[in-house]
């Protein structure tokens, strides 16, 4: 048997005579960088996360680079960052020349903690990122009225969250700036590397939309200390024909996840926890278990794929240590990093496969 844990191949295989026509199409218009397919996808991308505005930038941590640059964020500024996330969160911050301040998440959800938020601002600190982990949104009312109560910018790294929902609305414009990664394995995955920014605040996009391409709005005419990120119209094409697909998919996760909750919810172990006003779109099905090491050699000797997000926090990373950077003590990212355990999810996961790979976690218990 084997299950592996991503197959970021499968996408081509079933819709490949769409994908084929878009991408020979890109081929046959001799415009190779951003021109009318990168904006016709932000036009798609925006309407379908309900914002008015997306700028396509060339992957998920320069979305988060530029709009901390956007926002003017840099030297001598905190930004507050969860302990518990991809390592991406808190390098765009360092590369902005702000420095991270981590705070521990909720038990629960894995998300940051909004009680948390408070004792770590200072006068230094500008903007609040908030992550929405695993595909599940953060509690962004409570984090938002955190942010406005000092005077905050809200990030959101939607990285992970095509298409979830809070309280109903699509995440994509309740924060100041929305960051998006398409990387092959995310659920809406481009061919390559790709990411935008959604925003209802049109001095932010047209901003991002400087910065992205050598701080110029007028080709030779440099505003800005600009960067060179743009989203590859080859993968915009791509990904303007997924994105028509992508609810099914979600839809599909959420089978999975179902499945996963109803087989598991006797067993040893600790399942992902939803609040109820989240509509989470399944990144990632994250459980905790106490003899985590010993499951994952168990389902990796069956064949089936189970990874690790993330075996070392971010303030645990060579990159911090490096720093210098004293951090006050985040146990709870250090002992999720310890017990957390994603087994497969996404549309090349079937039914079949779900319940082998439960069976096969029930034989630890
Ligand atoms: C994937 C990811 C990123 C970075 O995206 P890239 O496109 O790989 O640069 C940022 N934040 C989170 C939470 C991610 O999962």
């Amino acid at each position: 048997m084997s299950i592996p844990f991503l197959d970021p191949r499968q996408s081509y295989i079933e819709i490949k005579e769409e994908l084929d026509d878009a991408y020979q199409r890109v081929m046959q218009s001799g415009t190779y960088i951003l021109g009318e397919v990168v904006e016709s996808f932000e036009t798609d991308f925006a309407i379908y996360c309900e914002a008015n505005f997306a700028v396509g930038v060339a992957n998920g941590l320069d979305a988060l680079t530029l709009s901390l640059r956007a926002l003017d964020i840099g030297a001598d500024d905190e930004v507050i960052v969860p302990s518990h996330t991809f390592i991406a969160t808190w390098l765009a911050v360092s590369q902005s020349g702000a420095t991270p301040i981590a705070v521990e998440p909720d038990e629960h959800t894995f998300n940051i903690d909004p009680a948390l938020i408070e004792g770590k601002i200072t006068s230094r600190t500008k903007a609040i990122i908030a992550v929405h982990l695993y595909g599940q949104p953060a509690d962004l009312e409570a984090i938002q009225s955190i942010a406005k109560r000092h005077n905050l910018y809200l990030i959101e790294d939607a990285a992970q969250a095509h298409g979830a929902r809070y309280k109903g609305k699509r995440i994509g414009a309740r924060g100041d700036v929305v960051c998006w990664s398409f990387y092959p394995g995310k659920n809406l995955g481009a061919y390559g590397d790709g990411g935008a920014v959604t925003t209802n605040n049109r001095s932010i996009a047209n901003k991002i939309r400087t910065l992205r391409n050598y701080g110029s709005q007028e080709k030779y005419h440099n505003e800005l200390m600009g960067y060179n990120s743009r989203l590859d119209p080859l993968q915009a094409s791509m990904l303007q024909v997924k994105l028509r697909h992508l609810d099914r998919w979600n839809m599909h996760r959420c089978t999975i996840a179902h499945h996963y909750f109803e087989a598991l919810k006797d067993a040893d172990l600790m399942l992902p926890f939803t609040p109820n006003w989240a509509q989470p779109v399944w990144h990632l099905f994250v459980i905790r278990h106490p003899r985590r090491n010993e499951l994952k050699e168990l389902l990796t000797r069956n064949g089936i794929g189970c990874l690790i997000h993330y075996p070392i926090p971010p303030h645990k990373q060579i990159a911090y240590l490096a720093t210098g950077q004293i951090f006050d003590p985040l146990p709870l990212a250090e002992k999720f990093a310890t017990e957390v355990l994603s087994l497969p999810i996404g549309p090349h996961i079937s039914h079949s496969d779900a319940e082998a790979v439960t069976e096969c976690v029930l034989k630890l218990n």
